[in-house]
């Protein structure tokens, strides 16, 4: 018997699938909204938009039937560098304002596509209770697209290489100014800041991947809880209840070091009790059409919390004991195997891997070779007594043969040094 055990962020997709079908039942009879924004993210899903990059064109082309409709209103609040038009979706005439923005940074796209479905949900969602007091309550602004000329190139910059979330404070780029003239009009109660962060996130050390981060973001360098920054946390509480029933393990905390050039923290410090959502990874959801439902439930259950004021209820402490976002550097790592030379012969060195695209799992990359015990990966096999026969460009020349970081790898698993040995996993998988 050979040792092969696997462990690690990813590999509970299964349980994970079985304890969401276990919780489904208890949120069936607390019949709040996470289940209505489930429902909701399937039957007002915006079809036009099916993966996680896209352009300007194309989320305004597949947000027309739904605009100036029902309530709805579509409003030009400013352009981008290179001209694009940054606007502004309200839905609702209650007294308490709601300012929602997302895609900041061009290429984190699964709040827009969940703002897309909820901006249908609002069109088309007719007397459904929860539209009816969001309707009565509140009035939501979205601004789906805060970064149109990063989107249209899938990168975090806008077009003159500027990080839109570090202009808050000198307002240099017409899309920051943009969001700041809105803020400033509206002076909305609640604010909430989209975002994707990385894929190679666990729930603390050793815990699973990150899928939702939360932050109530600190509005001075001290930290303090304020009035406004103290609502903000109670929200955040309150998501956080929600989410745990969702997708236990994978909601974490977002580090709340003051930035005082960064949107949050100075839209918590203007006045308007903010939630920074960071949508990290699930397993198996390579185009976030996963998390995408889920920010659907998570945005709705947190416009019904406002809308009733439940969120007052929540304990603080639910937002302070969650995990701390865990950096990773390796999607992978491959623990005492035995690497197969041009010769034969065997090096016991272990093998530290990357994806290029750690949200698809595309791209396999080495990362680090040789005695990596105490490298942290979001995935470890155990391939003790095993042998890696590796593929990567140079060693398809077996003269000129080298292990290089940073250059694409497929590993071949096998029992033996013989490269016709059996096969016990192939990685990338075929
Ligand atoms: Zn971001």
């Amino acid at each position: 018997m050979t040792a092969f055990r696997a462990s690690g962020a990813r590999l509970l997709v299964a349980a994970v699938l079985s304890a969401v079908a276990a919780t489904d039942a208890a949120i069936a009879q607390n019949p709040c909204c996470e289940l209505a924004g489930r429902d909701t993210a399937d039957r007002f899903r915006v079809g036009a938009i099916a993966d996680r990059r896209f352009t300007h064109a194309e989320l305004w082309v597949a947000l027309a039937p739904y605009l100036d409709r029902a309530g709805v209103s579509v409003t030009t609040v400013g352009h981008s560098v290179q001209g694009r038009a940054i606007r502004a979706v309200t839905f609702g005439s209650g007294p308490v304002r709601v300012l929602l923005w997302s895609q900041m940074h061009g290429d984190e796209s699964t709040a827009t596509m969940a703002l897309a479905d909820v901006i249908r949900a609002f069109a088309e969602g007719g007397a459904d209770p929860l539209r009816s007091l969001i309707d009565e309550r509140l009035t939501v602004t979205m601004i789906p697209m805060l970064n149109p000329d990063g989107a249209e190139r899938f990168q975090r910059y806008n077009a003159a290489g500027v990080d839109i979330n570090r202009d808050a404070r000198r307002l240099a780029t017409p899309e920051a100014a943009a969001l700041k003239a809105v803020r400033d009009s509206l002076e909305p109660a609640f604010g909430f800041n989209l975002h994707d962060q990385g894929a190679r996130t666990a729930a603390g050390p050793g815990g699973l991947q990150v899928a939702i981060a939360l932050l109530a973001p600190a509005a001075d360098s001290a930290r303090t809880y304020g009035p406004v920054r103290s609502r903000a946390r109670q929200l955040a509480a309150q998501l956080a209840v929600g989410l745990h029933q969702r997708i236990p393990g994978r909601v974490a905390k977002y580090d709340d070091t003051f930035t005082p050039r960064a949107f949050g923290d100075l839209i918590q410090q203007w006045g308007t009790s903010t939630v920074l959502i960071e949508s990290g990874a699930l397993p198996d959801d390579p185009e976030k059409q996963e998390l995408r439902r889920l920010n659907v439930a998570l945005l709705l259950s947190a416009l019904e919390a406002i809308a009733t004021e439940r969120y007052v209820e929540a304990d603080p402490e639910t937002y302070e004991q969650l995990p701390v976002n865990h950096r990773v550097a390796n999607d992978l790592l491959l623990l005492g195997g035995q690497v197969v030379l041009p010769d034969g012969s065997a090096l016991p060195v272990d093998l530290a891997l990357s994806y290029d695209d750690p949200v698809a799992q595309r791209g396999l990359l080495i990362g680090d070779i040789g005695d990596l015990h105490e490298v942290q990966a979001m995935d470890t096999l155990d391939v003790r007594g095993l042998y890696l026969h590796v593929a990567t460009p140079s060693t398809l020349d077996p003269r000129n043969w080298w292990l290089v970081r940073g250059e694409p790898i497929a590993v071949v698993v096998r029992r033996g040094g013989d490269p016709q040995s059996q096969v016990v996993r192939r990685i990338p998988e075929p």
